[in-house]
Parts: structure tokens; sequence; C-alpha cells
């Protein structure tokens, strides 16, 4: 099912006319379907239904207050990387016992803070990490709960850029090491073993890499349980990749990751934990930019839009390729002729999509940026003094502004001149 779809040749995302948005909140922003959040989280706890599981969704993903409360009534977990973010869960309902904190670099004072809400488990990701939480919880007189992110030292075959589970990068500690970094945790005051963690790397559409950290993660637990360790639960991370493109082949669906899963990890007794976030928030939004001039260059064409990379990085970043498609449907007969749609930002890297086939598109034509519900919104800036671009929610016919875009006299004022420059 589609929420983002074409009716009476119209762009709406659920119930409503994406230029009725448009008008009243202005371009670029960004537009949710809590219909589309909801299908997708759905999906993957119905995938699980037979085993106690939790989904602690990755909140990197897409931080927004609706999101997470949309998520949070569901009874979904969030996997936070930040005090920031444990902030935020709170604030949206979710209950300490459904938080899970990953990160290389947790400092003392957001450990403090997950100790007072008493989250559900710390992914310990290096030994002296297990050090300062044990410092901290013990001058608090509280236990952290922990698991060691381990890594598998598989290849997610994905971006280098999002490939975490191989020694090549900075996160978990090696799984040889792991019975080490456990005994060591067993031994320290104010921590409790409560799991094993792992997260192998992102936009992964290949059940291989799972099914191999699975098999490498079930061997360490059977380890830790013969040293004496009593583990309740499994943290098997994020990571499950989604469709960005029509003519991409089908990622494998929830049904299919279960099975992969389960046939490693489900006879173990253990409660199996996920962090996704991608699949269930990347198409769940959009982003709706309006089309500024269209720029025929030498030998090139440029379709100039009001959305940039400082919105949305990823194309600059990752390389990353998303359907942009006019708001209006153009004609099934309109010719395709390739262009780079490019933002107004002063960078080379400023582009949404570069040789692509679009229809013929004019200045004041408003055009969909798809797959943009993950890692967009949330890594957004306000380079070249552009605002953070809005979000908006729809919910069936009903829709509301979730952020609103700041004036530019705010991001002005949120500087402030030193004494000795104000005079004169
Ligand atoms: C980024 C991240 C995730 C989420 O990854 P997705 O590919 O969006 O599912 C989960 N766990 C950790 C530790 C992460 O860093």
């Amino acid at each position: 099912m589609t929420f983002f779809a074409y009716r009476d040749g119209i762009l709406h995302a659920d119930g409503v006319d994406l230029r009725e948005i448009a008008r009243q909140v202005g371009t670029p922003f960004y537009c949710y379907s809590s219909a589309a959040l909801k299908e997708r989280y759905q999906a993957f706890h119905e995938a699980f239904a037979g085993v106690p599981h939790l989904l602690c969704f990755a909140m990197k993903t897409n931080s927004n207050q609706a999101v997470l409360t949309t998520l949070a009534r569901l009874g979904a977990g969030m996997d936070v990387v930040s005090g920031g973010e444990i902030m935020r869960a709170r604030a949206a309902g979710v209950p300490g016992s459904r938080i899970v904190f990953s990160g290389v670099g947790k400092t003392r004072d957001e450990m403090a803070l997950a100790l007072r809400e008493d989250i559900l488990c710390f992914n310990i990701e290096s030994a002296p990490e297990l050090e300062a939480l044990s410092e901290v919880a013990a001058s608090m007189g509280l236990e952290a709960r922990i698991s060691v992110r381990v890594n598998p030292d598989v290849d997610a075959l994905t971006h280098a850029k999002i490939s975490t589970g191989t020694h090549a990068n900075k996160f978990g500690i090696p799984l040889g090491d792991a019975p080490r970094v456990y005994a060591r945790a067993a031994a320290l005051p104010g921590i409790a073993i409560t799991g094993v963690d792992m997260h192998i790397g992102s936009q992964i559409v290949d059940l291989a890499p799972f099914e191999e950290a699975c098999a490498r993660l079930k061997g360490l637990v059977e380890v830790l349980t013969s040293q004496g360790h009593r583990l309740s639960h499994i943290d098997v991370g994020g990571g499950l990749g989604v469709r960005y493109r029509a003519d991409d082949p089908e990622p494998p669906s929830p049904q299919a990751y279960a099975a992969a899963i389960l046939k490693h990890l489900g006879g173990l007794g253990l409660k199996l934990m996920f962090e996704h976030g991608r699949l269930i928030a990347a198409n769940a939004g959009i982003l709706v930019a309006e089309v500024i001039y269209v720029k025929h260059g030498a030998g090139k064409t440029f379709v100039i839009v009001d959305a940039a990379m400082n919105d949305l990085i990823r194309p600059t970043l990752y390389e990353a390729w998303h359907e942009i498609l006019p708001v209006v449907q153009p004609a099934p007969a309109a010719p395709r002729l390739p262009v780079d749609v490019v933002g107004p930002v002063c960078e080379s890297g400023d582009y949404l999509a570069e040789d692509r086939a679009m229809p013929p598109l004019q200045a004041g034509d408003l055009v969909s940026v798809f797959s943009a519900g993950a890692y967009g919104a949330v890594q957004a800036g306000t380079y070249n003094t552009r605002p953070l671009v809005p979000e908006v929610m729809v919910d069936g016919s009903r829709w509301a502004v979730v952020r609103a875009r700041p004036t530019l006299q705010t991001m002005i004022d949120a500087d402030i001149v030193p004494p000795w420059l104000r005079e004169g």
C-alpha cells in the first residue's frame, strides 16, 4: 500500500492534497503519513507475533515528537543515541522501560540521566565506557542494565558510510573480546548484565549478512551462558533496507526477515529486541519543494528547487537516490528529459538528483521527493541561513504542522553579539 499517491492527477498524502499544504505552510516542507508509520510498525510487530520481542525505533532517523508519539502509542520502544533523544522519548510518553541507549560516546551526564529514567538497557560499545558507567551507577546507588555491542565482522554489503559491523569501524567491540568484557562487567559494581547487542549497518537488502551475524551472535550467547552469565535478551539492531526506486527489487519483507532471524535465535528462550529506524520511517515521509527556475546550461538542464542539501543531505552524503515526482501528474505522453534537480545552496554538492529523466517542469511547479521520512529532517541544518524546514503530519483527511518553520529573525536573534561590539 502506498500512502503518497496520485488522486485525480494530484499527489496526495493519505487523503490530503499536497497543494493545499503548500498553500498554507509554504515550501519546502516535510510531510509524514501517520497511516504509513502505523502500517510499517504493525507489519514488523506481527512478523514476530509468536515470540517475545520489542521494537525500539531508532529515533535518530526521525525524532519529531508527533512521529514518536504515534509509535509510542502502538507500544514501540526507542533506541536513543544521546541524552537529548532520551528527553524526546520521555516527552513522547515512552517509559524508561522501553528505551535502549546506543552510541560510542555516551557522556557521564547522559549516563546519569539515563539511570534516573531507569532505562531498559545501555548498549556498551567499549571497555572504557563500561568502567565509566559502573562508576556513575555506583555513585548514584543504582544498577545499570547492560548489553555489550559486539561486532560480528560481517560485511553488510551496503554503502561504506552506513556499514558498521566490520572491524574497520568505530562501533562495538570485536566478537572475540566479548567474553573478557562480559567477565569484567560481571565483576563491576553498579552493572547488571542483561543481554547481547549488535547492529551491522543500514539499508541492508540481503538477508545473508543478518543470518551470518545471528549465527555468530548465537555462538556468543552459548559461550556466555556456559560461563555463567544470565542473559534475558538479544538485541539484533536495525538495518533492514527499504525500496527507494520503483525498479529496485523488493527488499526482504518483515516476514522473511523474521524467518531468517528466528532460524538462528528463535529457540534460545530470550527476548528479541530490534532497533529499526529506516524500515519504519523512510517511506512514511516526503519532502515537497517548489521549482524556482529552470536553467538551461551548456548541454545540461538544471531544475532549481527551493529544497536543498541542508534540508535533505542524503543525496550529497550517501549518493542516495530519491524518487522525485511532480505534484501535478504529468501527461503519460509527456517527454522525459535528463535534468539535475538542485537546490539554491552555494555548493556543487547541493543536488537532490543528477541526470534524472523528468517530465517538463517550470517555475512554480511543486515536486515531491520520496522516501524522505528517515534521515531527512533530523539531518537538516541552517547552512546559508536557510530556516529549518517545517514538518507536517497527515492522518487520513486531517493534517497539522508538527514543527513550524522558524522566522529569520528568530534565527538571527539566536546569535549574541559580545558587549564590546555592541557600541559604536
Ligand atoms: C542507525 C542505527 C540504527 C538504525 O538503523 P536503520 O538502518 O535506520 O534501521 C539502529 N541501531 C544503531 C545502534 C544505529 O546506530
